[in-house]
């Protein structure tokens, strides 16, 4: 089990983890004994207990297999458009697919989107057209129970497709409706804010209506029955509404990351070193003055490489009066570079790719400042982006 999801993987396919989460244990268990006390006595008369436990318990995994397929149907066409995919969870409210990246147009977002909705059909006609065709060939009395499950399966899967189709992110209509908001504004961020606003929108409208309706049940005009459909409204709306928030807050994040040029957040001063210092002289004259973590490294004006503080812990204190800067620091690379008008989602790459944890701002090879980690990271946390570590920050793919 993975402590920070909560969740257990249980398998791979087509190269993506599928994951268990917690909370499917809970829905299953609960699905089961609706169906096995209510619907399924409601529906087949004469049965064993154990009997209906056996089918009820049966199908609750179909449904949870028609779930993992409706985002196998999104995971295929995305792997068709070359987005990678980190993994599948199965969860209370049903499940997604962690996508690392947005789609690469409004086109392809349209068709990544479409595709759990038509698995959700495809599924349920499959479902309700063999359970009719049984029907129609006067199926023996022993095929009732299966004919009573096909028919379960396949209203609950065009629920499903219906459900997901509703126009608001992060439902699969609201990433139609970005795409469409996308295609005609031709801008992402200003679609995405707009689609999540919708899902917003609809949350709430879920969530009253389910208050109403479970306000209705207890005080005795709705059925007593009804209160338990209010009660799921309210928490998919609550769910819905916090997952909107996720996608806005996300598109800002993204936002920010690929329009906010790195000159913004430079530091201008540079305090540099010289190659042929002794460690002695960058501990007691920079390190411990300035309290940065790194600094270029400089002869002659050229830009030879960047020290940190780690590269001198490495070396005995006893040493450092020995050896020079030049002897520990971390020779330049392109990487290392980068220019002030760079987007700051360039910056991050780069610093993933060379490993470092500072770049040099280079304008006509002039060196004009430096970008560190730590102020990105302060500067997106200040802003309206999830915290580095948050679910929506890892990446700007999303959910489906
Ligand atoms: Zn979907």
């Amino acid at each position: 089990m993975d402590r920070l999801s909560l969740s257990w993987r249980i398998g791979q396919v087509r190269g993506i983890p599928v994951h268990l989460h917690v909370s499917w244990f809970l829905v299953f268990a609960f699905v089961s004994w609706s169906l096995a006390t209510d619907f399924l006595p409601g529906h087949l008369p004469g049965l064993s207990l154990g009997r209906y436990w056996a089918m009820g318990g049966a199908a609750a995994a179909l449904l949870f297999l028609s779930v993992f397929l409706h985002e196998l149907g999104h995971c295929y066409v995305a792997q068709w458009y070359q987005i990678p995919i980190d993994r599948i969870t199965l969860f209370v409210f049903g499940g997604v697919a962690h996508m690392r990246k947005e789609a690469p147009s409004p086109r392809a977002e349209a068709l990544i989107a479409m595709a759990g909705p038509m698995v959700s059909f495809g599924l349920g006609g499959a479902c309700l057209g063999s359970t009719f065709l049984l029907e129609s060939l006067g199926a023996a009395p022993s095929w009732h129970g299966l004919m009573v499950l096909g028919t379960l399966l396949g209203v609950v899967n065009i629920q499903i497709g219906l459900f997901n189709l509703l126009p608001g992110l992060p439902l699969d209509g609201g990433r139609v409706l970005r795409a469409g908001l996308w295609k005609w504004g031709q801008n992402f961020h200003q679609a995405t804010k707009q689609a999540a606003w919708a899902g917003l929108g609809f949350g709430a409208l879920f969530g009253l209506v389910g208050l109403m309706v479970f306000l209705g049940a207890m005080t005795g005009r709705l059925p007593a029955s009804a209160s338990s459909g209010g009660g799921w409204a309210m928490l998919i709306g609550t769910f819905l509404y916090a997952a909107a928030m996720v996608s806005r807050r996300q598109a800002t994040l993204y936002h920010m990351l690929t329009t906010v040029p790195v000159r913004e957040l430079m530091v201008r001063t540079v305090r540099v070193l010289s190659p042929a210092s002794s460690l002695d002289e960058a501990v007691n004259g920079h390190f411990q003055v300035y309290g940065h973590g790194g600094f270029p490294v400089v002869d002659n004006g050229q830009l030879v490489g960047l020290v940190t503080v780690h590269d001198i812990q490495a070396v005995p204190p006893f040493l450092w009066s020995r050896r020079q800067v030049q002897e520990v620091m971390r020779p330049v690379t392109a990487s290392l570079c980068v220019g002030p008008e760079a987007p700051i989602m360039q910056a991050m790459a780069q610093m993933a790719q060379g490993g470092w944890d500072r770049l040099v701002v280079m304008h006509d090879h002039h060196m004009i400042g430096l970008v560190t980690r730590s102020v990105i990271m302060r500067f997106l946390q200040r802003g309206e982006g999830p915290k580095p570590g948050d679910p929506a920050a890892r990446g700007n793919g999303g959910f489906y």
